[in-house]
């Protein structure tokens, strides 16, 4: 029984070779049709919408997961989480203490901080892409962020608002 198991592992393993995977967008994708599932469980006697809803996002969330046009689907999945920054984003700021226009103007000037820092000089210190690092923006804050190289796809969190984001060091 083991062995059998073992067998399914590797093969499946074998098929995901060069394959995308999973990341933030199928993971929702997966969770809209589980909640599907859970409305046509509760509608079912008066429409089929969410029953056809729940294929079409399982097709959509495993169209993704085993495409082999990665930049595609990196490009996507990025999309999305910037969508889903500024929905957010839209929530809190008119949940919490300060509105958008106030953290607007804040990201306005730290932008205008770092810009300056970072293209004023050579020196030490400052953040600029070598050998050995790449400098990504964070797609939330445009804060520039400094990563290691070559450790392949890697999930970086901004150190200024804790957005975190996928990216090929
Ligand atoms: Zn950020």
């Amino acid at each position: 029984m083991g062995g059998f198991f073992q067998r399914l592992r590797e093969s499946f393993a074998r098929f995901m070779v060069g394959r995308y995977g999973s990341d933030q967008l199928s993971r929702f994708t997966m969770l809209l049709a589980f909640v599907m599932l859970i409305l046509n469980m509760i509608f079912r006697s008066r429409t089929s919408v969410f029953y056809w809803l729940v294929w079409v996002f399982l097709i959509i969330t495993y169209f993704r997961m085993f495409s082999k046009n990665k930049q595609k689907r990196y490009n996507e999945n990025t999309r999305f989480l910037q969508l889903k920054e500024k929905v957010l984003g839209r929530f809190r700021g008119r949940k919490g203490p300060t509105g958008d226009s106030v953290r607007d103007s804040y990201q306005y000037y730290q932008n205008a901080y770092n810009n300056a820092r970072n293209d004023n000089s050579g020196g030490s210190g400052t953040m600029r892409s070598d050998k050995e690092h790449r400098i990504f923006r964070c797609p939330n804050c445009d804060q520039r962020v400094r990563v290691p190289r070559g450790r392949g796809k890697i999930e970086i969190t901004c150190p200024r608002c804790g957005h975190k984001f996928i990216k090929r060091s």
